[in-house]
């Protein structure tokens, strides 16, 4: 089996597998006050830090969610409604919201249903370059156009391209427009320093965590009016008895990914293998800065559906883009952004490499391919 799937899932860590069990056999609410009750709140705290840590930045500002998407939904929804609240102490209605092309189906969807829940605010859309990444120049120029105050959602790296977002520029922008930043920096985390902005969102699956749960770490002093009121827990920003296990686990993989850099090598050695045996394969965004781990290739004629069932049979996992949950390959609205052809997109293959990939898996993935292209070949041929 060879498993190149990171980006859509990394497999559990033995460290975060402990840590979970550990936690499990605890069994307490850390809301209670009893010594199991403690011992939960000790677990909690003690991951808050590790987190922390891996976000470059205090432990109070991290608030433990069910994940990404939870965390990039209580962002839009809370900033939205926390900067309307605000007026009464002098704040500004948030009136522009921007979003990249390229967010993820989690960002954009709630962008959406913000934009429509809110009257005056206003969605606009970050267009993204051929090669992958946000046209900041474009952004710079509507900020300047318009008036009123913007929530800004630039992801830190894509999901399917990996392409690296010019997210240190968005940040100058916002604070020259007094705009507010929100970056999903799911993919980042593990691969690259997470960036600082006003709303961070992480999960802790993407780094070997358990999946379900993940963190929102909400900047200084920023508009956040919680959208789901119930028992005050994390400081009443997000109601819900704590996924004690899930939390631990999220706490032991941000540990250990705040420490690493997934290193390249394997990546590239791929890219190189493919280019041996597919001279014409296209790769997405590879003139673009991009996370060290992740590829996103064509096989020109060679349609998703039919390579990925090909290696699966081959035991060799890759995917199409982003995971879609029926499981179907939906055409990559990435690849849209970026001006790809329908029948380029349509055979778009992802491979993202983690801490469990080797060698090995590079060279499975290689062969099956290599006997997928000579099939496909002779059926030309014939
Ligand atoms: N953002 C990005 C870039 C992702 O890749 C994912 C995972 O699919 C998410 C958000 C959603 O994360 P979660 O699965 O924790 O809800």
């Amino acid at each position: 089996m060879a498993y190149l799937d990171h980006n859509a899932t990394s497999p559990l860590r033995e460290a975060a597998r402990l840590a979970v069990e550990g936690a499990l056999a605890i069994g307490g609410n850390a809301s209670s006050v009893h010594a199991r009750g403690r011992a939960a709140r000790a677990l909690i705290e003690d991951a808050r830090a590790k987190v922390a840590a891996l976000a470059r930045t205090e432990p109070s500002q991290v608030v433990f969610t069910s994940g990404a998407t939870e965390a990039g939904a209580l962002a839009l929804w809370g900033a939205v409604q926390g900067a309307a609240d605000s007026r009464d102490t002098g704040g500004a209605r948030i009136t522009r919201l921007f979003v990249s092309a390229i967010e993820h189906p989690s960002v954009l969807a709630n962008a959406q249903a913000v934009a429509e829940r809110f009257a005056g605010l206003k969605l606009e859309t970050i267009p993204v370059r051929r090669d992958g990444v946000a046209d900041i120049d474009a952004l710079r120029n509507s900020l300047r156009e318009g008036k009123g105050r913007a929530l800004i959602a630039l992801m830190a790296a894509n999901n399917e391209t990996g392409v690296i977002q010019p997210v240190a520029d968005a940040a100058a922008l916002a604070r020259e427009a007094g705009a507010l930043l929100l970056v999903d920096a799911v993919q980042a985390a593990g691969r690259m320093a997470v960036p600082q902005a006003d709303y961070v969102t992480l999960s802790a699956h993407k780094i070997g965590g358990p999946q379900g749960v993940g963190a929102l770490i909400l900047g200084e002093g920023v508009p956040f009016t919680p959208p789901v009121g119930g028992g005050g827990q994390e400081r009443g920003l997000r109601a819900g008895t704590e996924n004690l296990s899930g939390i631990a686990g999220f706490g032991a993989a941000a540990e250990i990914a705040a420490g690493e850099r997934y290193g390249s090598a394997l990546r590239d050695h791929f890219e190189a293998e493919l280019k041996e045996i597919a001279p014409n394969a296209i790769i997405f965004g590879d003139e673009s800065p991009r996370l060290s781990n992740t590829t996103y290739f064509a096989l020109l004629g060679i349609s998703a559906e039919t390579a990925l069932m090909a290696l699966d049979l081959d035991g060799v996992m890759l995917s199409s883009g982003s995971a879609c949950s029926s499981g179907k390959v939906k055409r990559s609205h990435v690849l849209a952004a970026m001006g790809v052809n329908d029948d380029v997109a349509g055979c778009a293959l992802r491979a993202s490499f983690g801490w469990s990939s080797t060698e090995a898996d590079v060279e499975a993935a290689r062969v099956s391919l290599e006997n997928l292209l000579a099939r496909v070949g002779s059926r030309a041929a014939a």
